[in-house]
């Protein structure tokens, strides 16, 4: 479960997250949604522990993620949009790594070879991360994020990139871990994909939440059953766009 009350995050004069709260149930999959700057990668970067809030409280399976950090972090994963890797390690290596870091070994032996014929990474498992091409990078920092025992998943515009195979696999993954008892929250801009795969949506602009709910409920509160996400997406963000404002 993931819990986030009031995070605000700054840069400088910059209030990038504005008083979000929200929480992920176990089980669920929820589309963070918004324009181009509206504060999503900020907000999932600080859910991460990656970077740190300027106020406000994350919560990862009861843990708090400043002041109980290495228990939170054992049950996260997190997905960036530019993977992040260890460029001489061989894929292999860069698996078991991971699965060392979280003290999941057993998990390794017993998935390594499932995740890397998954992702069809099988023929690459003996070469450099650094000789990977950008979507085999992406697919294998997802094989990565499954090597351990997480169960609040964070991804970061987890499909752009990824071959029409892998995409399919990766949703499946969605799936798989929703049905474990999983919070899944996606960050993407792949409006349709998040019409299909998402039970909630949060739409946030300017680093403010704008609504949450299921698709069902903003279509009853634009008054419009058969509008798409993309339609009543628009229609939500419509003046809210642009850089967030200033601290006051
Ligand atoms: P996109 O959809 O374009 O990826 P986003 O919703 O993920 O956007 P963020 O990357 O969280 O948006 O950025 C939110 C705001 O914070 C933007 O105005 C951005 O310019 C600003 N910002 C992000 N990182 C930094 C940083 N390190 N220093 C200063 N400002 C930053």
């Amino acid at each position: 479960m993931l819990e986030v009350t009031n995070l605000v995050k700054t840069y400088k004069a910059l209030r990038a997250v504005d008083s979000l709260s929200f929480t992920i149930n176990p089980g669920e999959i929820v589309g963070l949604i918004g324009p181009n700057g509206a504060g999503k990668t900020t907000s999932l970067r600080c859910c991460a522990g990656i970077l740190r809030p300027t106020s406000g409280q994350i919560k990862i399976n009861g843990f708090d993620i400043l002041t109980d950090q290495a228990k939170a972090k054992s049950g996260l994963a997190y997905v960036p949009e530019v993977p992040s890797l260890y460029e001489l390690l061989t894929v292999d290596e860069h698996l078991k790594f991971v699965a060392m870091c979280y003290g999941t070994l057993d998990v390794y032996e017993e998935r390594k070879d499932e995740l890397l014929e998954r992702y069809n990474l099988t023929e690459k498992r003996g070469e450099l991360i650094a000789t990977l091409s950008k979507g085999m990078r992406q697919k294998f920092s997802v094989a990565c994020a499954l090597v351990h025992r997480a169960n609040v998943l964070l991804f970061d515009e987890p499909l752009i990139g990824i071959d029409p195979a892998g995409v399919a696999e990766i949703k499946q993954e969605f799936h798989n871990a929703k049905k474990n008892g999983a919070s899944i929250v996606i960050s993407t801009h792949l409006l349709d994909t998040a019409e299909r795969l998402c039970d909630r949506i949060l739409i946030v602009s300017r680093g403010r939440l704008l609504f949450e709910g299921t698709l069902e409920a903003l279509r009853r509160r634009s008054q419009n059953q058969n509008a798409t996400l993309e339609e009543l997406f628009l229609q939500i963000t419509e003046g809210d766009q642009g850089a967030p404002p200033p601290l006051a």
